[in-house]
């Protein structure tokens, strides 16, 4: 996927190394836009109208990305792929020349949560405009963690802890026999530690502005894109974190509310009785902001 793992275990063995290898790579070959064979990918390229085969894999990311579209007013949209691409944060090489309206004006009438449909059984996806582009970047990792630990709870390893490009889903205790201990990451070049949080049967995803962007004439234009204005969000939020059961349902949020920004994202999680952290740009530095429910995950 583009990005590193960690599994941590008390009994590892090869074994679960190689299982845990093999359902990341069955998720990377479904759902990825770098590889030209994957069902996205295939998908993509498809004209529309007709049902789609894809695996049961896609069709449970996909329907948990439309429950999240709608939930968040369309700010959360896995059809904004080909807006990602034309910002250069697709496959592809990264193009930083300068986007026109036009081209960002006729590629949004692709782009709509509405536009594709998706069933179970068998499992299909369905697209209404054959232009739609579909992108599950900010949902799939989180997925991927999802798997690993339904894979482990079937071993009953009673104490784990994965991650997948920065999503994370802990059970139990750490070796230490304590909570697993996360650190939020600093939104900046020095990558220090912002916040620890404390956790044991959760998931914790973030979402940012930090790791992948790039600067033209001083604006910072950075991988998450507003699907209303066809353009990189440029408002203050830094770095966007929510704790939940599922890694996947927090991996789509922390992205739904950082299209959305500080104020209106942080009321979408205030609405949705969700545990996030937010750190904000400040002219002095950073600004922190959270709700109640993530109180429970601070150390003392
Ligand atoms: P998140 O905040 O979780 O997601 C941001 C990403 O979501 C954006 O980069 C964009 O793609 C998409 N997005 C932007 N705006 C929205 C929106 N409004 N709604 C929904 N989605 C939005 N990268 C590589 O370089 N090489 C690879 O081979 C590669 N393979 C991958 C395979 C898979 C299956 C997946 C899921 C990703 C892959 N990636 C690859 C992508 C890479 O890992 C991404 O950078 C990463 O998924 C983005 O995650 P994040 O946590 O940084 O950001």
């Amino acid at each position: 996927m583009g990005t590193t793992y960690t599994v941590k275990t008390i009994l590892g063995s090869e074994q679960i190394q190689s299982d845990v290898q093999s359902i990341l790579n069955r998720m990377d070959s479904a759902m990825s836009t770098y590889q030209e064979n994957s069902f996205i990918s295939r998908f993509n390229r498809s004209n529309g109208n007709d049902w789609f085969p894809v695996s049961e894999d896609v069709v449970r990311v996909v329907y948990c990305a439309q429950r999240i579209a709608a939930q968040s007013g369309g700010a959360f949209d896995i059809t904004v792929g080909s807006l990602v691409n034309l910002w250069g944060f697709g496959p592809g090489e990264r193009s930083t020349k300068v986007v026109h309206q036009e081209k960002i004006r006729r590629l949004q009438k692709d782009v709509g949560y509405h536009h594709i449909d998706v069933q179970l059984n068998p499992p299909c996806l369905k697209k209404f405009l054959g232009g739609v582009n579909i992108d599950l970047s900010a949902i799939a990792k989180g997925y991927a963690v999802d798997k690993v630990a339904e894979y482990l709870d079937s071993l009953k390893i009673a104490n784990f802890y994965i991650e997948v490009g920065g999503e994370i889903r802990v059970r139990g205790r750490n070796p230490d026999r304590k909570e697993w201990q996360i650190g939020i990451s600093t939104p900046d070049e020095l990558g220090g530690i912002q916040k620890i949080i404390s956790l044991s049967e959760k998931s914790v995803a973030t979402s940012g502005d930090y790791h992948n962007y790039y600067e033209r004439e001083g604006v910072r234009y950075s991988h998450t894109i507003d699907p209303r204005t066809g353009r990189p969000i440029m408002h203050k939020l830094a770095s966007v974190t929510v704790v939940h059961d599922s890694c996947m349902v927090a991996d789509a949020w922390a992205t739904a509310i950082t299209v959305l920004g500080p104020e209106e994202g942080y009321n979408l999680a205030l609405r949705n009785d969700l545990a996030v952290f937010m750190i904000i740009r400040d002219k002095n530095g950073f600004i922190e902001k959270k709700t109640q429910q993530f109180n429970d995950f601070l150390e003392e």
